[in-house]
């Protein structure tokens, strides 16, 4: 399929038309010089005589900014173009930009689809703790002030190739990439998501770029704000700043260097203070990662600069990267031979060098969406049911409650399929006090299963351990007490542990596997609240639900068709770790 990808920014289109099979980018151009009457839907006519000699059947456009609107790339209609432009405000240059293309290469070529691919998709999903900005929430709500960070395909392309080269899987690797070039930005990846990134609610946060400050004291914008007014702080920190404003040199990193070669001071801070800020950041996203597993360098400056990525990566043996001298000035990489490994014999952390190719990025993912592939994967809410206390029997002991050959009958059918509330209820009976007419959960089981909240086992003097359900052994003891008689239990009471049921294509939605643990958050409800711990369970017969107990929906406040959404997956080693250590072997 011949995709044909638009990348149209404030003053230039570029084009390129890639056979997505190969990978080829088999025609490319670029426009330049928008502006002062001309258009971009000037500067596309230009190009589409040469752009008409392929057969396009698919355009996928570059969007910079998808607010929270966008988790991934999407066709686009009218409606999605409300969307975009509903996100203007956040990126007042770029987005005007991408829609004057949209506009464009719709009246250009009408017949085929066309889909957005926006820069902050990856990222949508980032922990809120990572995403949110410490200022007064209702400001930050009413003015979707948050950060949403960029680059994305280029991120999560690079990650992909490089777990590709190292043989594994990208759900087991915690990577951390910096993406390098005139706009910079780095980004730690967990089990393949966006956990961490460093450009914010635009790409002004950051790194030292090649014009841009990167970060810097707010307060440092209010005086600027306040000396040259709001036009020309925006300037001096999105123009006149970074790599341009330290060296005085402009913001090409290789005349930068051969300044500083000569010994240019300021060419020489502008290379420092570059190279600490991403080492600072590797650091950082390291330690918010719990460890990594490699660091990818890419971007023109991290794929070409061998000089630059010696300054960054040195003194970072303590973390267990360590980069061959030799490997690192000969890694040359491109689209064909696109990984390179630079790290020395003794690394523990591998760093690569790969060439990233965002064009590719952006056509694969519109081949996706148009040909329909299903993973496509939109945001999807997982449904809440909250289980009160409840039992489940086994046939010995429904005979010694209800009678013998009793049956269960049918109550209610609950959520999961093949499962029912009984009209059967049991009394229970602790050491301080009882609970009568708890709700026997039907078919019979193998075994006898109990589960009660906190504040039911304190009303029975009891302490039940938590635990996934059918896992009894060792839990608390309890006394049953039905119609037709009593059994005294020395174990089968629990407080079950909050779970998810989901089927094997959810689990492949969510980029999670049975036995993960993952976080829920739960938001827009009178008492947010991020359920961590969250087992989660696949088999094909489940339905998609979350169970918690009444305890856990209380102190979220929740209401009926309360939903939360999967926000953080545990490493798979870390969350096995912290169940040992809970319960203590
Ligand atoms: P953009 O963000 O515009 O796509 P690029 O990823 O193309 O930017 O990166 C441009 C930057 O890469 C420039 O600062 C350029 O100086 C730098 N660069 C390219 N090749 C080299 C090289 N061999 N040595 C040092 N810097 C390089």
């Amino acid at each position: 399929m011949n995709v044909l990808v638009i990348n149209c920014g404030s003053s230039s289109v570029k084009y390129q038309v890639v056979d997505v099979a190969s990978g080829a980018a088999v025609a490319k151009g670029k426009a330049e010089r928008i502006g002062d009457g001309r258009s971009h839907k000037d500067a596309l006519s230009e190009l589409l005589p040469e752009i008409k000699e392929h057969d396009i059947q698919a355009v996928g456009h570059r969007v910079v900014h998808g607010g929270d609107s966008f988790h991934d790339a999407t066709q686009i209609t009218d409606e999605v173009i409300k969307a975009i432009e509903a996100c203007v405000p956040l990126a007042p240059l770029h987005n005007p930009a991408n829609l004057a293309g949209i506009a464009a290469a719709r009246e250009a070529f009408p017949s085929v689809p066309h889909v957005a691919v926006f820069d902050t998709a990856f990222h949508v999903r980032m922990p809120r703790r990572a995403r949110t900005y410490a200022i007064d929430q209702e400001l930050a709500e009413k003015h979707g002030i948050r950060r949403y960070g960029f680059h994305g395909p280029s991120h999560s392309y690079v990650a992909k190739l490089a777990a590709d080269h190292l043989g594994q899987p990208l759900d087991e690797l915690r990577l951390i990439t910096c993406h390098l070039g005139n706009g910079a930005s780095i980004c730690a990846i967990e089990n393949g998501k966006s956990v961490e990134t460093s450009m914010g609610m635009t790409p002004l946060e950051g790194l030292v770029m090649g014009t841009r400050s990167g970060d810097i004291d707010p307060g440092v914008v209010l005086l600027l704000a306040r000396e040259l007014g709001v036009d020309g702080a925006d300037k001096a920190l999105n123009k006149q700043s970074g790599l341009a404003g330290l060296s005085g040199l402009g913001n090409d990193l290789r005349d930068i260097l051969s300044a500083a070669a000569e010994g240019n001071d300021r060419a020489r801070l502008a290379v420092s203070t570059f190279a600490h800020r991403v080492r600072k950041y590797i650091g950082a996203y390291a330690a918010a990662l719990g460890g990594v597993d490699a660091v990818i360098m890419t971007g023109g400056i991290g794929e070409n600069s061998a000089e630059m990525r010696r300054r960054i990566l040195q003194r970072l043996g303590f973390l267990g990267l360590r980069i061959d001298e030799d490997k690192n000035g000969d890694a040359r990489v491109s689209h064909d031979d696109a990984v390179q490994d630079v790290s020395s014999g003794t690394a523990r952390v591998k760093t690569l060098v790969v060439a990233t190719n965002e064009e590719l990025m952006i056509a694969k993912q519109s081949a996706r969406v148009v040909s329909g592939g299903k993973d496509v994967k939109s945001p999807r809410a997982i449904p809440i049911a909250v289980s009160a206390r409840h039992l489940h029997l086994d046939r010995k002991t429904m005979d010694i409650l209800f009678g013998e050959g009793s049956e269960l009958s049918v109550y209610r059918e609950i959520s999961q399929p093949g499962q029912f509330a009984a009209e059967q209820k049991v009394n229970l009976i602790g050491p301080r006090g009882r609970i009568d007419g708890v709700r026997v959960l039907g078919p019979l089981r193998p075994g006898v299963q109990v589960e009660v909240s906190r504040t039911d086992e304190f009303r029975l003097g009891v302490d039940a351990p938590i635990r996934d359900s059918g896992k009894v052994k060792g839990s608390a003891p309890i006394t049953l007490e039905g119609p037709k008689g009593t059994v005294h239990m020395e174990e089968g009471l629990i407080c079950a542990r909050r779970h998810i049921h989901m089927t094997p294509e959810d689990a492949e939605h969510f980029g999670v596997k049975d036995k993960d643990e993952v976080e829920i958050a739960i938001t827009g409800g009178p008492r947010d609240l991020v359920f961590g711990d969250v087992l989660v369970r696949v088999k094909s017969s489940y339905k998609l639900e979350m169970h918690i107990d009444t305890d856990e929906a209380n102190a979220a406040e929740l209401s009926r068709g309360a939903v939360g959404d999967l926000v953080y997956t545990a490493a798979p080693g870390e969350a096995a770790a912290k169940l040992r250590k809970r319960r203590g072997s």
